[in-house]
């Protein structure tokens, strides 16, 4: 059976071998006789599966014992509050760059807990845009700088790592770990939902330098307290086993690809032949700046929005999934994730330019 190619935003596609793998361990896991599912987290068995992956991404991110992984729950929107619960750490305020839908999600969520100072906005600019370096007005007594490196409804993608000095960057990354070589050591704490590049979503991934533990605001929960996680090895409580085996298996995925520069290779060239299609076009249109177009997640506009139909409609006939834009912006929204083909993308290309030719 070929399987029809899926464009959402996440919940998103996982990688073909990843699925196979995961059915013929599905009833006996290495002889164990269980589905991974169905075991004691803190059994040996799934506590091989746990140490795997969490040294797999530690290898394929190339992240140094200074920080911790963490494998939570509650997705990117409970880092959103656990951010500044833990990382505030006696300051009263925290800078925060504010780039679109998800940024704004994290600042209004960081109100709650002190007053965040926006070092930019592009807003004004309808997000469509990265802010350069020159553009970021920090603040030296802030405790930490948040911003969102790929900002998944607007396909707008920072191509540098803003330079925060000595305040500790937090980045949400959850549309785009694991698309390309990271430098892990720029970072304070890193978080991302797994449900695009990682795994199946309720698997939410922090990584932690270890000295930003510590401190947390009075009142914070302990399931909202990174240092009960890292002193439990995420094991407080139960974790999102089943998530976590499936994440372990898209790592060993990742690896025996060659890693992330191979990934990123295959990436660079996905978005490349996508955005051209829409370039080389009257018909089609995306609004984003060259310099900060996301290689993850491609809107799209039709000249004309009363087609917008009979393109989803067409694209759904040609196997080619999820294409509907995010409400807020409208339009098209082609999200090309790791586990997105090649031929996915070129499948999707040769549809866009037949619709043009014949509709547009
Ligand atoms: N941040 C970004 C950049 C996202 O793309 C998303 C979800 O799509 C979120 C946060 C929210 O993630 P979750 O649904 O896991 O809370």
């Amino acid at each position: 059976m070929t399987r029809p190619y899926n464009f959402s935003a996440g919940p998103a596609m996982l990688p073909e071998p990843v699925l196979q793998r995961a059915r013929e361990e599905m009833l006996d896991w290495h002889g164990s006789g269980m589905c991974p599912a169905e075991m004691s987290h803190r059994g040996k068995e799934f506590m091989s599966i746990a140490e795997r992956a969490e040294t797999d991404l530690r290898e394929l991110l190339g992240i140094s014992d200074d920080y911790r992984v963490l494998f939570l729950q509650g997705g990117a929107s409970s880092q959103f509050a656990m951010v500044p619960m833990n990382l505030l750490r006696g300051h009263t305020s925290a800078d925060y760059i504010n780039t679109g839908s998800w940024s704004k999600k994290a600042i209004a969520e960081a109100r709650r807990f002190c007053t965040p100072s926006i070092a930019a906005s592009t807003e004004d600019d309808r997000f469509s845009r990265a802010p350069v370096q020159d553009e970021l007005k920090l603040s030296s007594d802030a405790a930490y700088v948040h911003y969102t490196p790929n900002e998944t409804i607007e396909g707008v993608e920072f191509p540098d790592i803003p330079d925060t000095g000595d305040v500790p960057l937090v980045a949400d990354m959850s549309s785009t770990l694991l698309s390309r070589p990271l430098d892990v050591s720029r970072f304070g704490l890193i978080y991302a939902g797994a449900q695009k590049n990682i795994g199946p979503a309720g698997l939410t991934i922090v990584i932690l330098r270890a000295d930003l533990i510590g401190e947390t605001l009075p009142g914070t929960p302990a399931m909202f307290d990174y240092g009960i996680h890292a002193k439990n090895d995420s094991m407080y409580n139960t974790p999102p086993t089943y998530a976590w085996y499936l994440a372990g298996l898209v790592f060993a995925w990742l690896k025996e690809l060659g890693g992330l520069e191979a990934m990123a290779e295959i990436n660079r060239r996905k978005a490349a032949k996508l955005y051209a299609a829409i370039d080389d076009s009257k018909f089609y249109a995306n609004p984003v700046e060259l310099r900060a177009r996301s290689w993850m997640n491609v809107p799209f506009t039709l000249a004309d929005p009363n087609l917008d139909g009979d393109f989803l409609a067409g694209a759904k006939d040609a196997g080619l999934l999820t294409l509907k834009g995010h409400r807020s912006v409208g339009g098209m929204r082609a999200s090309i994730y790791n586990a997105m083909p090649e031929a996915g993308v070129e499948a999707l290309v040769d549809f866009m330019r037949e619709f043009e030719r014949t509709r547009g």
